[in-house]
C-alpha cells in the first residue's frame, strides 16, 4: 500500500533508534533515550525546532545504539512509524537521558539513509494512508471488502467482546470503548495491538504487517488470547478466594478421593449436590464434637432455606469458616536449642541478653512440653528487631508465625468477633489468624500491645486476657463461632514500645524483656551485616553491583536518621538500592540487547556479561539519592547563650536529648511554663527555683539588677522545644537547676553536656530510669560528658564499652556536683571551688 491521498509526512525524516518498545500507529509510547546519536536528535532537532512539522520524527526498532563506540550504526528494522512527538522531559541522573512521549502517525520504510551522525537521517516512503479521520467506523472498510470486511468485522467483535470484560470505571477502558466506535476499522489492529498483553516480538509483527489484510490476520490470534487469559482469569474470580480454598480444602482433605478435581462441576453443582458436598467436608474437617453438633444444625437450616434468603449466604459463610479452620491440623515442633541459638545469631547481631533469655525460655519449653507460663513481651523503642525476633523464634521451632497488630484496637469484638445476629459480622483477629495460617500451633506476635484502647464496645484487653489465660483459652470463644475453640497450643507473644501503658493485668501474665536501642557502632554493624545484604536482596541487587562503604553509613545513620532502632536506616538503605537499580537495569538492558546484533556470534559470546564494576556510593552520591541531610547537629549551636541546657529524655521510643531553656524579664517573680509539661515536671521546676532562691547566696546568684533574690523583680520563663511531645516525668530536675544557674549567673553551660537526675528540696539527686536510652541518646547526639544521679552508676554496666570509653561519666549525689560539673571550671560557690580561696571576689 503506497501512500495514495491524505496527509503525507516529510519524506526526509530524523530517526530515533528504539531497542525496546514498539511504536505502533495510532498508539501513544514512552521511550527513555540516552545513546549519543537520540540525544542529538532531540537536543538538535526536537528542542531547537518550531513548527509542529519538526515535532515528527521516525521511529526505528534497531538493535542497541552502542554508548560510546559511536562508529557504527546499529542493524536498522526495515519498518518504522512515524510519530509525533508531545513530550520532551530531560533528566541528568542517573545519566542524561531525555524521556518522550511519542504518539505514531503511520508506517514507513527507510529508501535511503542520508547521514548517520549527528543523529540519524532518512528518505523515507510512507506506506500507511494517513487520513483525516471524520469517516465514521462503518464506512472505513466496507462490508464490499469480501475477505478483509469480514476479517475486520470479526476483529470488531472481538474488541467489542474484550471490552464487555474489562471494568467500564477505569478511564483506560471508557476510552478504549469510546474510540472503538469512531475509529476506522483499519486501525484497530495497531490500537488494539499496543494495548493488551502482547510482547515486543508480536509487536514487531503486527508493525511489520503492511497489508491491512495481514495486519488483521496478525493481531486477530493476540487479541483472542488475551480474550480467553481474560475468561479463565475471571472464572477463578467468580469462585471468589473462600470458594477457591474450600475447593482446595476438599483436595487436601481428600473427601473425594479418586474424583478428578474440576472447578467446573464445582460450580454447576445444583444446591442439593452443594450442601452434600459441605456436608462431607464438615464431617471431614475433624472438629470437636460440640462443633460438629453446631455445624451439623446449621447445615439443616441451610438445607431448607432458598438460596436467594441472605441469611443464606450468611449460614453458608459461618459453615465454610467452620470447615476451613484448623481444629487439629498443627505442624510438628522441631526444636533443638544449638540450631536454634545460631539461627537467632545469624538472624541478629548484638541483643545478646535477649537472645540468652528467648533461648532460656525455648529450651524450658522443650524440658516441660506445656506451654503454660508467662508470655514474653519485647519492650524497646520501634525498629529494634522485636517483631524480627519473633519471627525468628517461629521459625526455629518450625512453625507458622502470624502477626496480630493491636495499634488502635479499642472494641472487644476485635479480638472476640461480632454475633452472627449483627450485618457484616466477622470473627476475630484471633480466629482470622488461624484461618490464615491453617494450623492449631502457630506463633502469633501480638504487636503493640501498649496501644490498647478503650471504648465504649467493651475492653479488648480483657479479651486478650481471655486468649492468653492458660486456664482458659483452651476453650476460648469467638462470638462469631460460637463454639469453643482450643488455643492452648498458639506460642503468643507481644511486644510494646513501654510497659506504662499496658494494662495491668494484662503485664501480670507477661515477662517483659527489654529491647534498648542500639549504639552508632551496632548499627553500622546491624547494616553490613543484614540490612543492606537483606536490601540488595530484596531489589535484585549483588555486591558486585552496589557497594555501600562504612563511612557511608556512618553519614546516614548520624545526618539522615535520629531513632533508637534502625527503622529509617533500613528505608534509607532501601532507597538507594531502588537508586541504583534503576542504574543497573538500565545497564543490563545494554548487555542483553547487544549480543544479538554480533554479526558473527562468537565475536561477542564474552561481552554479553561484560564484567561490572560495583556502583559506590560515595557521600556525593549519597546526597544525589538522599537529599540533604535533615538532621544536623545542634546541640553545640544551642549553647550560645545563658539559659539553656541540655537533658536526656526517655520516651518509648528511645533516648532523646532535651532542651531547656530559660529567659528572665521585668516582673512580679512569676513563672511561666511551656512545652506541653506534665504535672511532675511542673513541680521539678518549682523545686528548682526554690533550691535556687534558698542557695542564691552561695552560688552568687542575682536578679536582673544585681540583685540577691533571683526572682525579685522577675518573671521566668521556662521553655522545653519541641512542644509537640508531651513531657513528664522527673528527671529534667537536675537540667532545669543548671538551666536556671546558668540564666541566673549569666554564664554558659558546658556545650559537651547532658544531664539527668530527680531533684530534692535540699538539692539531693535522686535516681531516674532509663539510663541505657539515655545515655545512648547522648552519645548519638555527640555529647563529651554525661551527669547522673550517684546511684545510678551500676546502670552504667549495661552500656557498650565502646560508648562507655567514649563519654566521660559524672555522678552526682547533689547538686552541688551536678553544677560544678555541667560549668567550664566549675560554678563559683560549689564545694570544690571552695576549696580554694574564692573569697578574692569577696574583698
Ligand atoms: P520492631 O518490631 O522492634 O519495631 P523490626 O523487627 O520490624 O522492629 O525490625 C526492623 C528491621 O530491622 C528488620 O528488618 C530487622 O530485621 C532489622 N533489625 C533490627 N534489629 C536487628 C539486629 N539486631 N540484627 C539484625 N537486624 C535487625
Amino acid at each position: 500500500m503506497a501512500s495514495g491521498g491524505g496527509i503525507q509526512i516529510p519524506s526526509r525524516l530524523p530517526l530515533l533508534l528504539t531497542h525496546e518498545g514498539v511504536l505502533l500507529p495510532g498508539s501513544t509510547v514512552r521511550f527513555s533515550v540516552d545513546s549519543p546519536r537520540n540525544m542529538q536528535l532531540v537536543s538538535q532537532r526536537l528542542l531547537r525546532g518550531t513548527s509542529l512539522k519538526s515535532t515528527i520524527i521516525g521511529v526505528i526498532p534497531s538493535t542497541r545504539d552502542p554508548e560510546h563506540d559511536t562508529a557504527d550504526l546499529p542493524a536498522l528494522h526495515k519498518i518504522g512509524t512515524a510519530g509525533i512527538a508531545v513530550q520532551v522531559v530531560g533528566s541528568n541522573w542517573p545519566k542524561p537521558h531525555y524521556t518522550l512521549l511519542i504518539t505514531g502517525l503511520c508506517r514507513f520504510s527507510v529508501s535511503s539513509l542520508l547521514q548517520e551522525r549527528p543523529f540519524v537521517l532518512a528518505e523515507v516512503e510512507q506506506l500507511d494512508k494517513l487520513e483525516q479521520y471524520t469517516t465514521p467506523s462503518t464506512e472505513g472498510v466496507t462490508a464490499a471488502d469480501g475477505e478483509l470486511g469480514e476479517l475486520s468485522q470479526k476483529f470488531y467483535q472481538a474488541a467489542l467482546q474484550l471490552l464487555g470484560m474489562l471494568d467500564m470505571s477505569v478511564p483506560v477502558v471508557a476510552k478504549f470503548r469510546r474510540l472503538l466506535d469512531s475509529l476506522p476499522k483499519e486501525t484497530l489492529p495497531d490500537v488494539v495491538a499496543s494495548m493488551i498483553r502482547t510482547s515486543n516480538k508480536e509487536k514487531l509483527q503486527v508493525l511489520d504487517a503492511v497489508s491491512l489484510e495481514e495486519r488483521f490476520k496478525k493481531a486477530l490470534p493476540l487479541l483472542t488470547r488475551q480474550i480467553e487469559g481474560l475468561k479463565l482469569l475471571q472464572k477463578t474470580r467468580k469462585k471468589s478466594p473462600d470458594n477457591e480454598k474450600r475447593v482446595l480444602s476438599v483436595r487436601k482433605d481428600g473427601v473425594f478421593p479418586g474424583k478428578p478435581f474440576n472447578l467446573e462441576e464445582e460450580d454447576e453443582d445444583e444446591d442439593g449436590d452443594d450442601t452434600a458436598a459441605l456436608e462431607r467436608k464438615v464431617q471431614g474437617a475433624k472438629m470437636p464434637e460440640t462443633a460438629l453438633k453446631v455445624c451439623l444444625k446449621e447445615l439443616k437450616r441451610l438445607k431448607k432455606m432458598p438460596q436467594s434468603m441472605p441469611e443464606y449466604a450468611l449460614t453458608r459463610n459461618y459453615l465454610d469458616l467452620m470447615v476451613e479452620l484448623p481444629w487439629s491440623k498443627s505442624t510438628k515442633d522441631c526444636l533443638d536449642i544449638r540450631a536454634a541459638r545460631t539461627l537467632l545469631d545469624n538472624d541478629h547481631y548484638a541483643m545478646d541478653k535477649l537472645k540468652r533469655r528467648v533461648l532460656e525460655y525455648l529450651a524450658v519449653r522443650q524440658l516441660k512440653t506445656s506451654l503454660k507460663g508467662p508470655i514474653l513481651c519485647f519492650v524497646g523503642p520501634p525498629g529494634v528487631g522485636k517483631t524480627s525476633v519473633g519471627r525468628s523464634i517461629a521459625r526455629t521451632l518450625g512453625r507458622e508465625f502470624h502477626r496480630i497488630s493491636l495499634g488502635g484496637v479499642c472494641d472487644q469484638s476485635d479480638i472476640r468477633g461480632h454475633r452472627r445476629t449483627y450485618v457484616g459480622s466477622m470473627p476475630g483477629r484471633i480466629i482470622n489468624g488461624l484461618k490464615t495460617v491453617a494450623v492449631n500451633n502457630p506463633v502469633f506476635l501480638l504487636d503493640e500491645v501498649d496501644k490498647l484502647g478503650k471504648s465504649l464496645q467493651g475492653d479488648p484487653a480483657a479479651a486478650l486476657l481471655e486468649v492468653l489465660d492458660p486456664e482458659q483459652n483452651h476453650s476460648f470463644t469467638d462470638h462469631y463461632l460460637n463454639v469453643a475453640f482450643d488455643l492452648s497450643q498458639v506460642l503468643f507473644i507481644a511486644t510494646a514500645n513501654t510497659t506504662a501503658t499496658i494494662p495491668p493485668a494484662l503485664l501480670d501474665r507477661m515477662e517483659v524483656l527489654q529491647v534498648p536501642g542500639y549504639t552508632q557502632e551496632e548499627k553500622v554493624e546491624i547494616a553490613h551485616r543484614h540490612l543492606i545484604p537483606n536490601q540488595l536482596e530484596q531489589h535484585g541487587l549483588t555486591p558486585q553491583q552496589l557497594h555501600i562503604p562504612q563511612d557511608t553509613t556512618q553519614v546516614i545513620i548520624s545526618s539522615y536518621t535520629r531513632e533508637a532502632g534502625v527503622r529509617s536506616l533500613e528505608r534509607k538503605l532501601g532507597a538507594i538500592c531502588r537508586a541504583v537499580a534503576v542504574k543497573v537495569a538500565e545497564g543490563l538492558t545494554v548487555t542483553r540487547t547487544e549480543a544479538p546484533t554480533s554479526d558473527g556470534p562468537s565475536q561477542q559470546g564474552d561481552k554479553a556479561a561484560p564484567p561490572e564494576m560495583p556502583i559506590v556510593i560515595d557521600l556525593v552520591a549519597l546526597k544525589d539519592i538522599l537529599g540533604l541531610p535533615p538532621f544536623e547537629m545542634e546541640v553545640s549551636e544551642r549553647l550560645t547563650l545563658p539559659g539553656v541546657a541540655v537533658g536526656l529524655a526517655w520516651t518509648p521510643l528511645g533516648g532523646e536529648i532535651l532542651f531547656v531553656e530559660a529567659s528572665r524579664m521585668e516582673g512580679e517573680g512569676q513563672l511561666t511554663l511551656t512545652g506541653q509539661l506534665g504535672d511532675v515536671m511542673k513541680e521539678s521546676a518549682h523545686l528548682a527555683i526554690s533550691w535556687l532562691r534558698a542557695n542564691a547566696k552561695t552560688y552568687q546568684l542575682t536578679n536582673m539588677v544585681g540583685g540577691p533574690d533571683p526572682l525579685e523583680g522577675t518573671d521566668i520563663h521556662l521553655h522545653f522545644p519541641a512542644g509537640a511531645v508531651t513531657k513528664d516525668g522527673p528527671s529534667a530536675g537536675v537540667t532545669i537547676v543548671t538551666c536556671l544557674a546558668s540564666l541566673f549567673s549569666g554564664r554558659l553551660v558546658r556545650s559537651d553536656v547532658a544531664m539527668t537526675g530527680e531533684i530534692t528540696l535540699r538539692g539531693l539527686v535522686m535516681p531516674v530510669g532509663g539510663i541505657k536510652d539515655k545515655v545512648l541518646a547522648a552519645h548519638r547526639a555527640g555529647i563529651k560528658r554525661v551527669i547522673l544521679p550517684k546511684r545510678n552508676e551500676k546502670d552504667l554496666e549495661e552500656l557498650p564499652s565502646n560508648v562507655r570509653a567514649d563519654l566521660d561519666f559524672v555522678t552526682a549525689a547533689n547538686l552541688d556536683e551536678v553544677l560544678n560539673a555541667a560549668f567550664d571550671g566549675g560554678f563559683p560557690g560549689t564545694a570544690s571551688v571552695h576549696a580554694h580561696p574564692q573569697l578574692t571576689s569577696k574583698l
